[in-house]
């Protein structure tokens, strides 16, 4: 592979850390995953340093000349078209409207390619299903609800302004105790990530708390503030603890419900479901109740073949990218795009 000069780097921007994944001609990584300080509100041409410090630190991981990096995929947490970013989310003022995509392009001399960090882990779910061909979406639960939507061949599905796949937001059919739909973080009321996400964590944590049933609950005794209370919730959760079972089963199964109108949309055959709870001990139990709620809503054609009740029609997996997903995706797709 030595006088093959193509390796393509992979750049996920987060709030706190940039990760970043070089692959080769063949779309295999080289060299260990390399992680350094996001800069991400201190503008972006601070963030261009630390994307600097990321590509020099990947060929030394991987023994190549910088220059032999012939294509960079990037991705950023907010909606972004053509490399542009539209809304703020968690980055600096200066990074909305600017095009991010060629100005790093300019700088680091290579073609770049930038979409959303969900688009980016559902395509690195993708390039690590090596044997899988056919479609994939991801769904996310994280700080809110992502998602993103892989067509056969490798090519994410991006819609026409970059803005698709917003699953976190469609409407789903729950309301509290009160009657009333819960207000999601963007405004609008009973979206899916109003049910699951973190912040819907806080939210059921916070009611719950106040039930009687739950007054000798040890997080009833617990000084700290619900943020850090919902924090705690998956440790209560792996250890059985009823309130949190109840929450997450909750949790679970409202996310399988908003899957199957997903699916009932897009049909992708697998549904891998990323976020922290991929790291769970009650995982399996998790997937389960996700299971329940798209069965709720899901036609039986959805779950099994009628022609032989033995081939599932919708699959559902773990994320088994971890952190590295977003990635990942990115060094494939720049392989993918820049060969
Ligand atoms: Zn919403």
């Amino acid at each position: 592979m030595a006088n093959d000069p193509s390796y393509f780097a992979g750049l996920d921007i987060g709030g706190t850390t940039v990760k970043a994944v070089l692959v080769n001609h063949h779309a295999e990584q080289v060299g260990p995953l390399v992680e350094v300080r996001s800069l991400v509100k201190n503008g972006y041409e601070a963030t261009f340093g630390q994307l600097d410090n990321a590509l020099d630190q990947l060929a030394a991981g991987a023994g190549i000349d910088r220059s032999a990096i012939a294509g960079i995929g990037l991705d950023v947490p907010a909606p972004s078209s053509e490399g542009v970013i539209w809304g703020r989310a968690n980055l600096g003022e200066d990074w909305v409207g600017t095009d991010i995509q060629g100005k790093f392009s300019a700088r680091s001399g290579v073609p770049v390619h930038m979409t959303n960090d969900c688009n980016a882990a559902a395509i690195g779910e993708y390039a690590l299903r090596r044997k899988h061909l056919g479609s994939l979406l991801l769904v996310a639960p994280g700080t809110g609800l992502g998602g993103g939507f892989v067509l056969p061949g490798g090519r994410c599905y991006e819609g026409a302004n970059g803005l698709a796949l917003e699953v976190g937001h469609i409407s789903v059919p729950f309301r509290e105790d009160d009657g009333e739909l819960p207000v999601c973080s963007c405004g609008l009321k009973g979206c899916a990530e109003a049910w699951v996400s973190l912040v819907a964590l806080r939210r059921r944590l916070r009611l719950e708390l106040a039930k009687p049933e739950w007054a000798d609950h040890a997080l009833n005794a617990d000084p700290a503030p619900v943020e850090e209370k919902a924090f705690k919730l998956r440790d209560f959760a792996e250890k059985g603890d009823p309130l949190a079972v109840q929450i997450f089963k909750q949790q679970g199964f409202i996310l399988g419900y908003a899957i199957a109108d997903i699916v009932r949309t897009l049909d992708p055959g697998l549904v891998v479901i990323g976020g922290g709870l991929a790291e769970a001990s009650f995982r399996d139990q998790y997937l389960a109740w996700i299971e329940e709620g798209f069965a709720e809503r899901a036609w039986p054609v959805y779950r099994h073949s009628p022609l032989d009740p033995n081939v599932t029609t919708t699959q559902f997996e773990w994320a088994v990218g971890g952190d590295a997903a977003a990635a990942i995706g990115m060094a494939y797709t720049a392989q993918e795009m820049f060969q």
